[in-house]
């Protein structure tokens, strides 16, 4: 007995595991308690892309001096940009587990519908697309986790001379080569202040700006993805650098920042008369005139990496950042004459639920749908007449005529005007849902908190109610009662 009811819970574990394997429950596959190596990185990248492949791409962007592909990113479908990366510097590396990190919670956060921080993530990422590039400087960052054994023979007694003699690199910030890569950036490059007289573990800022293969590759990268906003993670200090040269849009960016350090508890570096130059969010500000931020994660740990005890700290402070940037890109984004993205929005027609190959859209108030779908569900026939972009549909008696580009609807000959013309998108041509369906005589409603359009069609055949009968035809009871 005991025995049977042992085997009843194994019975009912397994299947609970295999009918619940949703990607919400699915273990994390980002662990950022550890030492995040590159390869580490490399592995969960594509293990995020094989997850989700419809939310999360990625790309190489370029490769670093000794031959490690620079990876990027992107998680979500927005026309709106924002660029988070991390590990600039090299002992730097616990920012490319808080992008990791970041990257997967938010995308368990859309899928599973989550608001987060008074964000709807969903609809956030639907607007902006975040991309990452989570370690810019892949060697760098492998010496100083690894030492010398990952790199040649032939270059150790250099990295170690650049190494104040030390084989111990746990101090080290500067890329493969020496180069320290945030003093690589083309701005007021020549001014650098502290400049390291050759190759080192820090500060050396090069021979000439934007020499370095990792910083020839983010500055490409970047033109690119013309992002409107970005977020450069360093360590340590919970500090937060948001200002340079950049007084025309100096409120805009103050504003930005001290928003930002409500949510993270980093205080702001107040702008000094000599900023250092050469770094990529002082770059990106510079060239763009959009806001650039560089927090420093971490309560300050001198001369090697934040330890992994306060990643825990690092998330809770910097967990809605990446929301919050996103959110302002969107804004950012609308505010320099972006489209806004059509919202997409579901179809119900007779209480069955419509799929459209070409998903309907909220466009200016009106729902749009592809031509083809909602005709034939309507029972109308349609034809498209190519020469003059015409799409004619008949249904009963009912004839009507619509024009990609044009707001007039002709019914029966009569003009109606549209709210929005028929138009292309995908490929597919769009048409205003409600008014052609009233027009055929279906009943429309629209439901604003789930975002659909119930429809009901037309009858098929209506006729008038037969009149009054006599009283003696109604069935025995409903006659009236005599009266006693
Ligand atoms: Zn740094």
């Amino acid at each position: 007995m005991k025995f049977q009811k042992l085997l009843i819970s194994f019975a009912i574990i397994i299947v609970i595991f295999i009918v619940n394997p949703s990607e919400s429950q699915a273990a994390n596959i980002v662990n950022p308690k550890q030492i995040y190596t590159y390869e580490v990185m490399v592995r969960d990248i594509e293990a995020l892309a094989a997850r989700y492949p419809h939310l999360i791409s990625y790309k190489t962007i370029g490769s670093s001096e000794y031959g490690r592909p620079i990876y990027a990113v992107s998680l979500g479908t927005g026309d709106a940009n924002l660029f988070i990366n991390g590990s600039h510097h090299a002992r730097e590396w616990i920012s490319t587990n808080l992008n990791m990190y970041m990257l997967e919670q938010y995308v368990k956060m859309y899928e599973g519908n989550q608001t987060y921080g008074g964000y709807n993530v969903k609809d956030l990422l639907g607007n902006t697309t975040i991309w990452f590039v989570p370690m810019v400087n892949p060697d760098g960052v492998t010496l100083q986790q690894s030492g010398l054994s990952k790199f040649p023979k032939d270059v150790h007694s250099s990295l170690i001379k650049m190494n104040m003699g030390s084989t111990n690199f746990k101090r080290w910030k500067a890329n493969g080569k020496g180069i320290d890569l945030n003093r690589q950036y083309n701005v007021d490059w020549a001014n650098i202040k502290n400049n390291a007289s050759s190759p080192s573990w820090k500060n050396y800022k090069g021979s000439a700006p934007e020499q370095a293969s990792e910083v020839k590759a983010l500055v490409k990268f970047t033109k690119e993805i013309d992002p409107e906003m970005t977020i450069s993670y360093h360590t340590s200090g919970e500090i937060l650098y948001w200002n340079y040269h950049h007084k025309r849009v100096y409120e805009r960016n103050y504003a930005q920042a001290k928003k930002i350090s409500q949510l993270t508890g980093y205080s702001l570096v107040k702008p000094g008369p000599y900023p250092a130059g050469g770094g990529y969010a002082d770059w990106f500000v510079a060239k763009y005139k959009r806001p650039g931020v560089t927090p420093e994660l971490g309560r300050y740990a001198g001369d090697t990496n934040v330890p992994l005890s306060e990643f825990d700290r690092i998330w809770n402070q910097n967990k809605y950042m990446g929301l919050y940037a996103a959110s302002e890109s969107n804004k950012l984004y609308l505010a320099r004459g972006g489209k806004p993205k059509p919202k997409e929005v579901s179809v119900n027609i007779d209480s069955q639920l419509i799929k459209f190959d070409q998903s309907a859209l909220l466009m200016d108030g009106s729902t749009l749908v592809p031509i083809r779908g909602v005709f034939e569900h309507l029972g109308a026939t349609v034809e498209w007449i190519q020469a003059t972009n015409t799409i004619r549909a008949k249904s009963g008696s009912t004839n009507i005529e619509l024009k990609v580009g044009s707001k007039l609807m002709l019914v029966d000959g009569k003009s109606i005007t549209l709210g929005v013309a028929p138009q292309v998108i995908n490929n597919r041509t769009l048409i205003p849902l409600r008014a052609v369906s009233e027009a055929l005589g279906a009943y429309v409603s629209w439901d604003g908190a789930t975002s659909t359009v119930y429809i009901i069609s037309p009858p098929i055949k209506e006729v008038e109610p037969p009149p009054a009968k006599d009283e003696d035809t109604l069935p025995a009871d409903e006659q009236t009662q005599p009266d006693v």
